[in-house]
């Protein structure tokens, strides 16, 4: 992992005055507020959208020569949100099973800002379905399809028929269908089977309301190039994102929580006030996670937020093995799924193994007992024979997490598919944008996260630009 560089004490203004003071006469071009993939989507995007038409300006808006942009991300904690990764004995564990889109936004955005990041694909083999509490192997592929025992020979036909289909699609031509519509006509059997690979694909278990369009985009992303395991875990994506960041000069302070977000009387900047101080910017991007922490930074209102699904949460069990074996598997009839990380990325010491497990909840669900969920994850690892026999040497050390939030907001088909999720302006704050999971028209999850990072910073580069020019 690469030694980034994250300051706290060399900006201009450090020493200056605390909350409620006046802001500085030296603005910034852009604030990024949280240090997640969304926020470093938004800094990335911001050193290269922004050079060239940044100028210095002062506190009343009077323009000085083009400089480099200048860029502040400020995090209450250490950079990465739920893209952090932490280490155990040797193991690394993410918040939770983390697989990269290969052709998704984060992808996109990492190879064109020169970030590296390695890495393997799931197991190829056979993976456990697991159906009425009994696993039948079964590979994903035409040919296995065509011989599983867990369906009638016309059930088969008809899931290789929706297989089809789902490579053929045009998903914009599903937006406004939930997906237990658009899966309607097939039999109960086959839908089981779509749902479990939209769950995996997506993480959410709403098949009431998740728009289709949505959810099929993101299963021809899984089908087609598919994902990745990351070595090192995700902390390599943040790692990386920060060693650029420092290069371009950009400030990255931690342990510096935002308080609030608020425009400056007669004048078109934005003032931040932190934990430690106040700074003013032309924009600011406030990647702070979910809705709720922009509404309360800024006392504004999200519009759009009733398009989207409440939070959807999951329950996440790491089992850090003794020896290394390639896992998967999937519930048919129950939102679990189980895949090994490690051999397929480096997140084990060499010789040993990392298999991650999820519970999926509904939008908005209790996530129930933790300790009812953490048993029925062990006990969905004895399908894949973990702990079977009672043989539980096998797992040196577990990590549980019990209600993760995976997204703030899933898209949903009555509020229009992804194009109906809240949009970077949605405060309707004048230089104040959003980004995050929840927020734009482009991906899902991480990819979400990153794609309304970078249109956040792009909205806030022509501010800038209108301001400045
Ligand atoms: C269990 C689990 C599994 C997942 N698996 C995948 C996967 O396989 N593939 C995928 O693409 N995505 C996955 N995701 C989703 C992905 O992790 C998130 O979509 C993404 O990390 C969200 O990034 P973000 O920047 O929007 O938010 P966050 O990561 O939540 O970052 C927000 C940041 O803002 C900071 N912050 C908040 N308030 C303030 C404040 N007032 N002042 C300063 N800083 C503040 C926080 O400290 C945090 O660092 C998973 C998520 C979970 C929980």
């Amino acid at each position: 992992m690469s030694n980034h560089h994250v300051t706290n004490t060399t900006h201009p203004n450090a020493g200056s005055p605390g909350p409620g003071a006046e802001p500085d006469e030296h603005p910034y071009d852009l604030i990024v507020v949280g240090a997640g993939i969304a926020g470093l989507a938004a800094a990335l995007t911001g050193v290269s959208g922004l050079a060239g038409v940044t100028g210095t300006t002062d506190g009343a808006g009077r323009r000085g020569p083009v400089q480099p942009p200048r860029i502040l991300v400020l995090d209450a904690h250490p950079a990465g949100g739920r893209a952090r990764t932490s280490e155990q004995a040797g193991f690394l564990h993410n918040v939770g099973p983390h697989a990269m889109y290969r052709s998704g936004a984060l992808a996109a955005l990492l190879a064109r800002h020169g970030v590296e990041v390695s890495g393997g694909e799931p197991a190829s083999g056979a993976a456990i379905m697991v159906r009425d509490g009994q696993g039948h192997p079964m590979r994903l592929s035409p040919g296995s399809m065509l011989r599983t025992s867990l369906l009638t020979p016309g059930e088969r036909l008809r899931l290789l028929a929706l297989f089809a289909t789902v490579q053929r699609a045009k998903p914009a031509q599903l937006v406004g269908t939930s997906v237990d519509d658009w899966l309607a006509p097939y039999p109960r059997r086959v839908r089981q089977f779509a749902d479990m690979l939209i769950r995996v694909s997506s993480y959410t278990d709403a098949p009431d309301v998740f728009d289709a369009g949505a959810a099929v985009a993101q299963l021809q992303l899984a089908i087609g190039p598919g994902v990745q395991y990351l070595d090192g875990g995700w902390q390599s994506i943040v790692a990386g994102c920060l060693d650029v960041l420092a290069a371009a000069g950009v400030d990255v302070r931690t342990d510096e929580e935002t308080l609030t977000v608020r425009s400056v009387d007669r004048s078109p900047l934005v003032s931040v006030t932190t934990s430690n101080t106040t700074h003013t910017a032309h924009s600011v991007v406030i990647a702070g996670g979910g809705p709720e922490t922009a509404e309360r930074l800024t006392g504004a209102t999200v519009r759009g937020l009733d398009r989207i699904t409440p939070p959807v949460t999951a329950s996440t069990l790491d089992l850090a093995l003794a020896t290394a074996r390639p896992a998967l598997a999937f519930a048919l009839d129950a939102p679990l799924y189980l895949s090994a990380h490690a051999p397929a990325a480096r997140l084990a010491p060499e010789g040993h193994g990392l298999v991650s497990l999820m519970r999926y909840h509904a939008p908005g669900a209790d996530a129930g007992d933790p300790a009812v969920r953490r048993a029925e994850l062990r006990a969905f690892a004895r399908h894949v024979g973990i702990g079977e026999r009672g043989d539980e040497r096998e797992v040196l050390h577990e990590r549980y997490l019990h209600r993760m939030v995976v997204t703030h907001g899933a898209p949903t088909a009555s509020g229009g598919g992804l194009a109906g999720r809240p949009a970077v302006d949605a405060l309707g704050l004048p230089g104040v944008y959003l980004a995050g999971d929840w927020v734009g028209a482009e991906g899902l999850l991480a990819d979400a996260a990153a794609a309304s990072g970078i249109a956040a910073a792009r909205a806030a580069a022509q501010r800038c630009a209108s301001i400045t020019g």
